[in-house]
């Protein structure tokens, strides 16, 4: 089987009715962009850049060292684009430099990712530096993450803004950025409108948009059942962010945990997912449902799982 799929590396991720599908990376570090090349993949779509901090004692990265860790993950992945994800620490992960407080009863609807950054701006505008210098040095996709309010993403965009005026100003050269938002919130699935005015794509983060949606800790065994990425509820947001971003001709992806698992492959594509973002280790066995399906026929059926009470039963 391993042989087999091997074989598909090089294989372009094209459906039977003739859809060109991106089969996309999610990577930790910038080694393992190797990885992700070797899999065949067309561009990293997620870069889980607190993987450069976490463990660091104190002791962060600055932006030089942020600085030649992009780049190196850009040059690793040989001109493909590279979609660089800014710190998501706060909640299952977390920074070793006393940071975590015990007082923060309920991490994970606490000071996380975005709202992290923005309550230390001076950490957030050394890691937008970072980025936008690399940026010179091939395509980059600047990601935000667990953005729920209008007011964030205007206070984050500001922040981008002084990031490029200090650059401006000390005479360095950088580059453009396509600009994403995570959805990873209910309400920012529910909202977007708002999103889409500020965003050149979106990305669906079915990690924690399970979490939320369903009110499960997505690391707390005890409810681990209860974790259903085919709930009614998770489909509909799934559904209809793919729906409103393809009818605004505006990027989607999925970058959770589901858009690497074969058992929804088939759904993501009848609910017109053309862009997943996965483990390295899972590309070649989604690009093999990919080959195998008929994106048109799918749509329909898909539909049908939408409707269903218990969606699960359809899936098979
Ligand atoms: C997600 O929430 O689905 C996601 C991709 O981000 P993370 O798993 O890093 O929270
Ligand atoms: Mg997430």
């Amino acid at each position: 089987e391993r042989g087999r799929l091997a074989r598909l590396r090089h294989t372009p991720a094209i459906t039977l009715d003739g859809q060109k599908i991106e089969l996309l990376a999610n990577i930790e570090m910038p080694e393992d962009a190797a990885a992700a090349v070797a899999a065949g993949a067309v561009g990293v779509g997620l870069f889980r850049s607190e993987f450069l901090f976490m463990g660091r004692k104190g002791d962060l990265p600055g932006e030089d060292e942020q600085y030649g860790a992009y780049r190196r993950a850009i040059d690793g992945m040989q001109g493909l684009p590279v979609t660089i994800r800014t710190i998501d620490v706060g909640a299952d992960k977390w920074l070793d430099d006393g940071h975590r407080d015990a007082a923060h009863l309920n991490p994970a609807l606490g000071l996380r990712a975005i709202r992290w950054s923005l309550a230390d701006p001076a950490m957030f505008l050394t890691q937008l530096r970072a980025i936008l210098r690399a940026a010179a040095h091939g395509k980059v996709n600047l990601l935000i993450p667990m953005l729920a309010h209008g007011s964030e993403i205007r206070q984050m965009l500001s922040l981008l803004d002084i990031a490029r005026a200090e650059l401006d100003a000390r005479g360095v050269p950088y580059g453009p950025v396509a600009l994403g938002a995570m959805i990873e919130i209910p309400a920012a699935a529910l909202t977007l409108r708002t999103f889409l005015r500020y965003f050149d794509f979106l990305s669906i983060g079915t990690n924690d948009l399970i979490q939320y949606t369903l009110a499960i800790d997505r690391a707390d065994e005890s409810v681990a059942h209860l974790y259903d990425p085919l709930h009614p509820a998770v489909l509909q947001l799934v559904a209809r962010t793919i729906a409103e971003c393809n009818a605004q001709g505006k990027g989607v992806s999925v970058c959770g945990e589901m858009a690497g698992d074969t058992t929804f492959t088939r759904l993501l594509l009848g609910l017109g997912l053309r862009c997943f973002s996965m483990h390295p280790a899972q590309i070649l066995a989604v690009k093999q449902e990919v080959l195998r399906a008929d994106a048109q026929r799918l749509a329909g059926w898909a539909q049908e799982v939408l409707a269903a009470e218990e969606p699960a039963q359809l899936l098979g």
